[in-house]
């Protein structure tokens, strides 16, 4: 049997290219006893790929190589199965995206191991990349585990129009807070208010993000949820109300950056007002995620959330779909239909 495949053929400087991929057909291995050969139907385009592809090692995720086969989270069907468990047609979460066929060892290690889900007339198999997904789990556990969000908190949130922002701007409203977001477009603050219920916007790109801020938020913040680090966490370390919590998810000004990565100028802020500043990733709090589940299954029956999704069709424009979702062209959950 044959497939298609991405692969990695140069790493990007700076924002990444279409020359930077190559579309490849592979023949796809049969599956070894405690295999699975999954055939894949969407997949999830995530920023984290633009890290993987500068081939430097980091404690994050390792790089893709050049001349191999890019990855990220993708569901799909089991076509064939040579693992207990596991039969013909059944519908698996797993990380080997990129391509139209993967394999997989059931009993692989960490979270590269097939997970099956549940799929039915209510939750169909993309809603594990949306909602349901690890990205989901990130806006959740980031608001409430590492931010510790507290009844009457004013919450910050950066890149509030994507995957991960606009599940945290919903679960802080849901909780009852004053939200404030921040998105690269008049489009995108006219749907965080319009569509999300947020207090206040604010737009990057119009001017010193310190500056909005402080008319944003005239009183201060409580919880700032970092999705963009650089300027914006300059910004929200000046607002930060005495003892404030800062859940430090993601850098994206810096993913594309060819030098240094920008750090804050303003850190003392930390130590004067006993700010509590702490990175996380999801896969740290993977024993939330039936939490997690049972009450987004809750919220998304009784039509309590809103979860866009901007869909690029067949694995060819999935370089196109990165390329898209780095510029800010998306609103929600940036997906890849194969089949
Ligand atoms: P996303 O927000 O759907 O897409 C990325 C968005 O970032 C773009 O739409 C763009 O929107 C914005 N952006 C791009 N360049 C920017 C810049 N220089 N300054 C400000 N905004 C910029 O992506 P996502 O999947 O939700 O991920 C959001 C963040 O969470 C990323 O930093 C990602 O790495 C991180 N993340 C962390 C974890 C974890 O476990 N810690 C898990 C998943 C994701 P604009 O129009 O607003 O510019």
């Amino acid at each position: 049997m044959r497939g298609r495949e991405i692969h990695l053929a140069a790493h990007p400087v700076g924002r990444p290219t279409s020359s930077e991929f190559r579309l490849v057909e592979v023949r796809v291995p049969s599956p070894a006893a405690g295999e699975l050969l999954v055939r894949n139907t969407w997949m999830s385009i995530d920023p984290s790929t633009r890290i993987r592809m500068s081939g430097v090692a980091s404690d994050y995720l390792p790089p893709f190589e050049l001349g191999a086969p890019l990855a990220g989270w993708a569901v799909g069907e089991v076509v064939e199965s040579r693992a207990p468990g596991f039969a013909v047609g059944d519908p698996v979460l797993h990380p080997l995206g990129w391509r139209e066929f993967a394999v997989l060892r059931v009993n692989g290690p960490g979270r590269t191991a097939p997970e099956p889900i549940d799929v039915n007339a209510a939750t169909p198999a993309r809603a594990y990349l949306g909602p349901l997904s690890w990205v989901g789990l990130t806006s959740y556990v980031g608001l409430l585990r590492v931010a510790e969000l507290r009844d009457g908190d004013v919450v910050f949130i950066s890149g509030a129009a994507g995957a991960v922002g606009i599940l945290a701007v919903q679960i802080a409203k849901l909780r009852g807070h004053f939200v404030i977001g921040s998105a690269g477009s008049k489009a995108k603050l006219d749907f965080l208010r319009d569509r999300l219920g947020c207090d206040r916007t604010l737009c990057y790109r119009d001017g010193d993000v310190r500056a909005l801020l402080r008319d944003a938020a005239p009183d201060g913040i409580d919880v700032y949820f970092d999705n963009v680090g650089g300027d914006h966490l300059e910004a929200a370390l000046e607002r930060m109300r005495p003892r404030g919590r800062i859940a430090l998810c993601g850098a994206i000004s810096d993913y594309n950056r060819d030098g240094p990565a920008q750090g804050p100028t303003n850190l003392f802020n930390a130590v004067a007002k006993g700010i509590t500043l702490r990175g996380f990733l999801a896969r740290m709090y993977a024993g939330e995620m039936d939490a997690f589940r049972s009450e987004l299954r809750g919220l998304l029956a009784a039509g309590k959330i809103v979860y866009p999704e901007v869909v690029f069709e067949g694995l060819d424009r999935a370089p196109e779909a990165l390329i898209a979702q780095l510029s800010g062209e998306n609103i929600g959950k940036v997906l890849v239909r194969l089949g």
